[in-house]
């Protein structure tokens, strides 16, 4: 009998146990390997079905045996294990790419530095209002593998990241979403801003002229790389300006969509707020009405999306007249722009955390508008402090959630906003962006 082939997996999150089951389920011999440990739940799903692993190390004569590895998009190529498999000549692929082979659903992917939850969750409220059978994954919710092996979508919205386009190579998306492209994670780039820009714009790789690409217009990196791309795909844009050409704009404070029929939308009616999300509105619309779903359903739906948790979070009450606003997810200098813009005055800031190699110039004229006090809120506050220094009328430390939002407590006054909106990782104090944003409303609830 002919031996099966072998799958390893590095990694047993979200990603590596849907690929796990999915490549049992597709006959392969499988085995799952993680240098870390194995949360429970995920230890259970593996020995239900009786799959192979190990944790804490990587057993390298076993995953030199493999035909094909897939790769947690956390781990870096730089690590031991990634150079040893290189060096085997074994072909690296992320969990997207193994899914996309077992499934025939039309796929519409996300990608962008900023903005891929909330859009990704808009489009998938979309589709589901229209009633389509569609399942939501890759960066969000349940792994596609997961699903691929145990559901019958017809459609999946996918949010995907740099890292696992790195690893993609035959996958196509039928719906391509670009947001924009801003510096971030430079770290796993060599720090050369063009590497994260080609890992970025593989997703418009293998379309065809049944394809579509939407792409923010406003984005100069987007604009210039799209003419670089010769797509067979069909092109569509927006821009949050007056710029009837495109098939999403603004103009005055209405949102117009026209790669089909022409549908227009008050933002006044919206839920979503700020420009950044107008746009990701647009992008969401755009992608809705090349599966021809109805204006209605569209419409109703911009209307009704809430905002996504820790993205912009507005917290349901204000403590002595001051107002708290959750953006923990903002890990970068440009989605903390984004938040600074769409702020009134008197604002105080609490920024900090892990750096990614973050350059803040663009931030200086929003801070010296709006922003009445900083609070860093990191280990090494060296930069923050040396460049805003000099830019708000008070800088000051802390070095615990509970520190900062006492701080912010004691310097705010009827009428501010506090803002905690990082521009940073959050992995030197905080487990992860979530654990950041769910200290910050508990500490702001106990005041
Ligand atoms: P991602 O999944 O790409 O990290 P999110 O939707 O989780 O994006 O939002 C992350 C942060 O970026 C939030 O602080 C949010 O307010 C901000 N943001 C959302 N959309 C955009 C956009 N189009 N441009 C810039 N910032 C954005």
């Amino acid at each position: 009998m002919k031996q099966k082939q072998l799958i390893v997996i590095l990694g047993a999150g979200e990603s590596g146990v849907g690929a796990a089951i999915l490549a049992q389920k597709q006959g392969f011999s499988v085995f799952v390997s993680d240098s870390g440990t194995i949360a429970d739940a995920y230890k259970t799903q593996l020995q239900e079905r009786g799959i192979d692993f190990e944790e804490g190390t990587h057993s390298e004569e076993t995953i030199v045996q493999a035909t094909e590895i897939i790769k947690s998009p956390g781990i870096p190529e730089k690590a031991a294990i990634i150079k040893t498999i290189r060096k085997a000549g074994i072909p690296i692929i992320s969990e997207l790419e193994f899914a996309a082979r077992y499934t025939r659903a039309k796929l519409i992917c996300i990608t962008g530095s900023n903005g891929k939850t909330t859009t990704t969750m808009l489009t998938y409220y979309i589709l589901q209002n229209a009633g389509l059978n569609v399942g939501l994954g890759g960066n969000v919710g349940k792994s596609f593998a997961l699903q691929v092996a145990e559901e019958q979508f017809d459609y999946y919205v996918l949010e995907i990241s740099s890292f696992q386009l790195d690893d993609m190579y035959q996958f196509k998306a039928d719906v391509a979403i670009l947001l924009n492209i801003t510096p971030d994670h430079l770290d796993r780039y060599e720090y050369k801003f063009q590497n994260y820009i080609d890992s970025k714009m593989r997703l418009l790789q293998n379309m065809t002229t049944h394809d579509t690409v939407i792409f923010c217009a406003d984005d100069e990196v987007l604009a210039k790389e799209m003419k670089k791309y010769h797509t067979p795909a069909q092109v569509l844009s927006y821009t949050v300006h007056n710029d009837h050409k495109k098939q999403g704009f603004l103009e005055n404070k209405t949102i117009h969509i026209q790669a089909t029929k022409t549908l227009t939308i008050n933002t006044r009616d919206m839920q979503l707020q700020g420009t950044h999300n107008y746009g990701n509105s647009m992008a969401a619309a755009i992608a809705a009405q090349t599966i021809n779903i109805k204006s209605d359903i569209i419409r109703e739906s911009l209307q009704t999306f809430a905002s996504v948790e820790h993205r912009l979070e507005k917290l349901p009450f204000t403590v002595r007249g001051v107002e708290y606003i959750n953006d923990s997810k903002a890990t970068n200098v440009n989605s903390t722009w984004y938040a600074l813009e769409s702020m009134g005055e008197n604002v105080i800031w609490i920024a900090g955390g892990t750096d990614k190699g973050n350059e803040y110039e663009s931030l200086y004229e929003l801070a010296e508008q709006k922003v009445k006090a900083l609070i860093c809120l990191g280990v090494d506050n060296a930069k923050l402090i040396a460049n805003f220094g000099e830019r708000v009328p008070i800088i000051t430390e802390a070095k615990s959630m509970q520190e900062a939002v006492e701080k912010a407590y004691e310097i705010a006054q009827s009428g501010d906003t506090v803002l905690l909106s990082p521009a940073c990782a959050s992995f030197d104090l905080f487990k992860n962006y979530i654990d950041r944003g769910i200290q910050f409303k508990n500490c702001v609830r106990n005041l």
